[in-house]
This record gives C-alpha cells, structure tokens and sequence, in this order.
C-alpha cells in the first residue's frame, strides 16, 4: 500500500515507471554500499554522487544518501553506509539545492573530513563535525596527490534559488593530479566557462551532470569546448524524480553526438585508467 503526501504518490508512481526502464549502466562492484573503495578507482553512488580515489585520498561529489528526495522522491537504489566512506578526506558541493547538499548525510562524514563548497552553501553546513571550507571561483585546496580549484557553474547557488548566474554562489571543480585532470561540472548551463576550463586546465576526465539545465545538446557542445575528453554521465540512478523518467532520453541524445562517455550503474566502480589514460601516454593535440 502507498501512504504518505500527495507529493510523496508522485515519487512513488515515478519509481513504479522507472522500474520498468531497462538499466542503462554495468553491474554493481559486490558489496559497495559497506567497503571502501578501491584505490585510484571512481565509484558511481548515484545522482550527483561519485567517490574518487586518488592515490589514497577520497574525493566525494555532492553525497546525498536519504532515504527520500526533499520529502518527495524515493531513493530507488542502495546507497553506501558510513562505512564505505569513512575515511573520505574532501567533499565537493557543488551548490545548495537539495539533489546536492544534504545536511544530514554530510553529518555522517568524518571529523577529519574537509568539505569544500561556493559560499552561499556554508549556513547550510553548521551541524556538520567535518571543517567546511568556503571558496570562490579560482581558490585552491591542495591534497596530498594533486590540487583541486573552484570553477564557475552557471546556475542558481541559492537553496531554493532558481535564478541562473555564473557568479561563484554554484561551483564546478577541477581536481588536477600528477596523471590526469578530472573536471566536476556541478549543475550548469551551457555556458562560456567550459572553454575556460579547457584554456587554463585541458580536462582529461569530466565528470558530467546531464539533465534539464546540461541537455544532450548542451552537453555535446559543451564536451567539444574542453576539447572532447571522455565523459562520465552523472545526475540520475538513485531517485525516483520526474528527470530520471526523462533521463534515458537524454542519454541517448547524448551518445549521439558520438562522445566517448561511461554511463555506470549505482554501485559500479571502474579505474580511473580505464577512463582516461594516464597524460604521460596520452596524445594531447594542441
Ligand atoms: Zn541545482
Ligand atoms: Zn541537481
């Protein structure tokens, strides 16, 4: 039996119609959801959420593991215990809505954790144990392995905001390491900074959220700006929202356009090397 707000029926009738989507990722990598991660690996946790190792240090995008999507939408996938997380050093919040900033779940992270986020999401963060660190497009966070630089995003930075400005409040990252660059998008639209972003650190990896604001046509032209590096396709799997129906659609949109991309399953892990070659061998034209 269904219960709960009228709302909570959308969500739920939503996960009925996705449930009968065929699985557009792999496989899920055994039993995710209470290990850690494996090293210099990226693992798919769903939405907005990836965990990146990188030479030991774990990376995490924009974590969201409710139960429940704002009260309305049902997670449909597993989502990982504090244990497959528990020695994550940096999280990245892209922006304060709230498919990316989740108060409670970032209070499951470790007080040895740093998360790093655009401005108008520090009043969000003050029932957190780990140190939050506020920064501006350009502000840098060094780590052990590599660098990670704050980028613009073109999108609202408030909570509730819905207007789209490319003004510091919604952040992209580039995480720049000895061997590759990984570039974040955050939520975004189509905008002048993607080619800013191939000018000054020429991505080797994006890590791409599409959906209504990054279309498949957006996110083509956006591809070809940072000089068509292989994408990893975020933003859908864990909850049952109106987008993940339209989702599939724009997915195949975007495969289309004939760039290399990974659409993985919630769960799935891959090497970063088997994403994008390390640069010492990689070919980069100029
Ligand atoms: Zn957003
Ligand atoms: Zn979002």
């Amino acid at each position: 039996m269904i219960s709960g707000t009228p709302c909570s029926w959308i969500g739920a009738a939503c996960a009925i119609l996705l449930s009968a989507v065929p699985s557009l990722g792999g496989v899920p990598n055994g039993d995710w959801t209470t290990t850690d991660p494996a090293p210099n690996t990226l693992n798919f946790w769903g939405h907005a959420a990836c965990y990146l190792d990188i030479e030991g240090t774990g990376i995490v995008t924009d974590p969201v593991f409710a139960p429940w999507l704002g009260h309305l939408f049902p997670r449909i996938a597993p989502a990982p215990e504090p244990s497959a997380y528990d020695q994550a050093q940096i999280v990245l919040i892209s922006h304060a809505h709230r498919d990316h900033l989740h108060p409670a779940t970032l209070a499951t992270f470790s007080p040895a954790t740093v998360i790093l986020c655009p401005m108008p999401s520090v009043p969000h963060l003050t029932e957190v144990a780990a140190r939050v660190q506020g920064l501006v497009p350009g502000e840098r966070w060094v780590f052990p392995g590599g660098t990670i630089i704050a980028v613009p995003a073109h999108h609202p930075g408030g909570r509730n905001s819905l207007a789209a400005q490319a003004d510091g409040g919604a952040l992209g990252y580039v995480i720049a390491t000895r061997e590759r660059t990984i570039y974040y998008t955050g939520d975004t639209e189509y905008f002048p900074g993607f080619r800013a972003v191939a000018a000054k650190y020429a991505p080797d990896l994006v890590l791409l959220n599409l959906n209504a604001h990054l279309n498949a046509t957006g996110a083509a032209r956006a591809i070809q700006d940072l000089g068509s590096p292989p994408a990893v396709l975020m933003h859908h799997g864990a909850y049952a929202t109106l987008n993940d129906l339209r989702w599939p659609r724009w997915r195949t949109d975007f495969a289309q356009a004939g760039t290399i991309h990974f659409d993985l399953a919630v769960g799935e892990s891959r090497p970063l090397a088997q994403l994008s070659a390390p640069r010492a061998v990689r070919t980069v034209a100029n």
